[in-house]
């Protein structure tokens, strides 16, 4: 079986998804050939063979020095006349804007935000949750090559071989691009929400602190949103103390408390990190599409009742403005902070 690999990265670093996608590839036996474009992407070409790859397709060139699909994804459909059994990627954002654009290519079908792959003969069947994570398909795809999206964090990452390298085939980039990037704003910082292992998110409950007084001189929104303020300190404070990423509900990201970005959920980010902790969150079927592949839950929630409680492993019922300090200072003499 033949398997090519597209690399995702931004400016040459690669996303940790990338080598999962790779690791993910190899283990079905396969000869896995990494796709690498860019511009000035020698050293990930590299990467791609430490990582595991066989062989790799490079495109170096200038026109690729941003992402734009439409190059990516013609310039891959022209790579080679010789189709592999199967092209995955990672189901980050440019993953799937390729993903889409090449099936439409290469007259094939595609399977998005994959979390299990086996083999049945000859034919790859993959697990994909539906219904906003309620259950598990199994699909496949009768046409080839299969295009397939990997969940991040959802396939281990392969341990890296220092100094393997093998044969890179230099492909032709394409160049007529529709679109122009006209530039790059930086978002916050912080550790990415999709690679993160330790998520702490929020939800509409941490601005619900009655006992918190607001500045004068603030009208009502502007007091709730000052007090969700302070409740997404205490979030923060134990994100820092684990290395967590900071996540949130839609309601926290519609009412103003914290931007769009950090959203988990099935308009917001799909993620599956190793420890999702959900604070004033009640644990909605949307926000739970995003989320309910962590492997371990923690709710705190005043309500006994909230739903987050029937997916996670850990609940506490209580009110987050008691118990995030009290996390954090713990956490804090464990891990000698
Ligand atoms: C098409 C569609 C797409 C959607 N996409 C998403 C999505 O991507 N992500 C998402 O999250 N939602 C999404 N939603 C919204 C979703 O249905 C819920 O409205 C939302 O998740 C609720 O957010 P929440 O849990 O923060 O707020 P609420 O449901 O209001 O829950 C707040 C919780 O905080 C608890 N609480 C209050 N005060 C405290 C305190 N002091 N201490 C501890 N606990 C406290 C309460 O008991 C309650 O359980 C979507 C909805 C639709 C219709």
């Amino acid at each position: 079986m033949n398997i090519w690999v597209y690399i995702d990265h931004f400016k040459g670093s690669a996303l940790p998804t990338s080598w999962e996608t790779l690791g993910a590839a190899k283990s079905l036996g396969a000869t896995v050939t990494g796709l690498v474009l860019g511009s000035g992407v020698e050293a990930l070409a590299q990467q791609a063979f430490e990582h595991g790859a066989d062989a790799v397709f490079m495109s170096d060139d200038p026109s690729l020095a941003d992402f734009r699909p439409e190059l990516f994804s013609s310039t891959i459909a022209a790579a080679d006349s010789s189709y592999p059994d199967a092209i995955f990627l990672p189901t980050s954002t440019r993953g799937r804007e390729i993903a889409a654009m090449l099936a439409i290519d290469l007259n094939s079908g595609v399977l998005v935000d994959v979390t299990g792959l086996e083999m049945s003969g000859d034919q790859l069947v993959v697990t994909r949750p539906v219904y906003s994570g309620k259950i598990f398909a199994k699909e496949s795809c009768s046409s080839k090559p299969q295009i397939v999206t990997l969940r991040g964090r959802a396939f281990p990452k392969p341990a890296s071989i220092a100094g393997k390298t093998g044969e890179v085939k230099k492909i032709p980039a394409k160049t007529e691009a529709l679109t122009t990037v006209a530039g790059y704003s930086a978002s916050e910082g912080g550790v990415s929400l999709t690679d993160a292992g330790v998520i702490v998110s929020g939800g509409r409950g941490v601005s619900n602190n009655p006992s918190l007084q607001a500045p004068a001189g603030l009208d009502e929104k502007a007091a709730e949103i000052w007090r969700a303020q302070q409740g997404f300190k205490l979030v923060g404070d134990l994100a820092s103390v684990l290395g967590a990423a900071m996540g949130a509900s839609r309601a926290a990201v519609d009412a103003g408390y914290i931007p769009y970005s950090h959203q988990v959920g099935q308009t917001g980010k799909v993620v599956s990190p190793d420890l999702y902790i959900a604070c004033g969150i009640s644990g909605a079927i949307q926000h739970l599409a995003g989320m309910r592949t962590s492997k371990v839950i923690i709710g705190i929630n005043k309500d006994a009742e909230a739903p987050i409680f029937k997916v996670a492993r850990y609940g506490v019922v209580g009110d987050l403005y008691a118990i995030l300090p009290a996390l954090t200072e713990s956490f804090k003499k464990k891990l000698g902070k």
